[in-house]
């Protein structure tokens, strides 16, 4: 059986986008359509949109945060799901709860996200690739995807369960290898030391280039200042900051050492000595090698002795 998913009943309100007329506007829908391939919430939606008049369909960031809560909310296996059944007994059911949690915990996040990030729409960096209409997020108390990230944190911290933040630090990580590799690639580009003629402003507020003349050939020489490349610090600390030295990653000799020990001690079992090295296993397998051998040569000599045996041999000239 197919675990059953959360949000497996149609939301109440829903954000809609018009195509022909680019309107987006939350409504409540006036067509559901059931969507069974869409596993996690298996409905499309459809509304009149106020300005035009045309159908229009769920809003593609809307879309996104559904997929994103089904994903932070909710056991996704049954045996998960009896359990949470058991624990609220009666009314609402766990789907009619995360259901209409849906919708209020995007009401009660949008209050919250907008301490930090009021929708301002073109005001943010984030704003330029973002894919909510502006003049819907400008009707909103906060940034619509500042929301949707506050509202998956919080589920995942309800649920405890940091799992489900997964697709989103898998992305912030692959943007900072990206940011990493830059800073590498510019780095290399530039040389990590930079050359600067030294200069200084004099009292009357002119810019002077040092100078100096060198006594064996009485040419002059400009002083140059060499500084280390600006963006090592910040290289060193992300490095760092991530994990990402060569300890962190198990590749120093001292870590590469204590892995080579670690492998020649064999995990306790339960009820076990903790300290079974590979030698004392390899004494014990040998022991239990000598038993079977044994084991073996008695089980031979009688073999040997079987009168079926015998009397089998003796007919077929085999004496052996
Ligand atoms: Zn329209």
């Amino acid at each position: 059986m197919a675990p059953k998913r959360d949000l497996s009943k149609p939301l109440e309100t829903v954000s809609f986008r018009c195509n022909p007329c680019r309107h987006t506007f939350d409504a409540e829908p006036l067509r559901v359509d059931e969507e069974p391939e869409l596993e996690h919430h298996p409905f499309s939606y459809v509304a009149e949109c106020p300005l035009c008049g045309e159908e229009a369909g769920q809003a593609p960031f809307h879309k996104a945060l559904v997929k994103a809560w089904a994903n932070a909310t909710g056991p996704r296996t049954a045996a998960g799901k009896a359990a949470v059944t058991k624990n609220i007994e009666g009314h609402p059911t766990p789907e009619e709860s995360l259901r209409t949690r849906f919708n209020a915990m995007k009401h009660g996040m949008s209050a919250e996200t907008a301490q930090y990030f009021p929708s301002r729409p073109g005001k943010y960096p984030a704003c330029s690739s973002c894919d909510v209409d502006h003049s819907y997020c400008a009707q909103q108390p906060a940034c619509v995807k500042q929301t949707q990230l506050f509202m998956v944190h919080h589920a995942a911290f309800e649920q405890r369960n940091p799992k489900h933040l997964t697709p989103i630090y898998s992305s912030i990580q692959a943007s900072i290898t990206a940011i990493i590799q830059q800073i590498l690639q510019t780095i290399i580009a530039d040389g990590v030391k930079l050359e600067a003629p030294a200069w200084a402003v004099d009292r009357e507020g002119n810019v002077v280039i040092g100078e100096y003349q060198d006594i064996a050939t009485g040419q002059t020489k400009r002083i140059m200042e060499v500084k280390a490349h600006p963006l090592l610090k910040p290289l060193q600390e992300f490095l760092s900051r991530n994990n990402l030295s060569l300890a962190d990653m198990g590749m120093t000799p001292k870590a590469i050492e204590q892995e080579e020990q670690q492998m020649g001690k064999l995990q306790p079992g339960q009820g076990q000595p903790s300290t079974l090295t590979l030698e004392d296993f390899a004494a014990k397998q040998a022991e239990s090698l000598q038993a079977l051998k044994v084991l073996a040569e008695r089980a031979n000599a009688r073999k040997q002795r079987d009168p079926v045996l015998i009397e089998y041999q003796q007919q077929n000239g085999d004496g052996q």
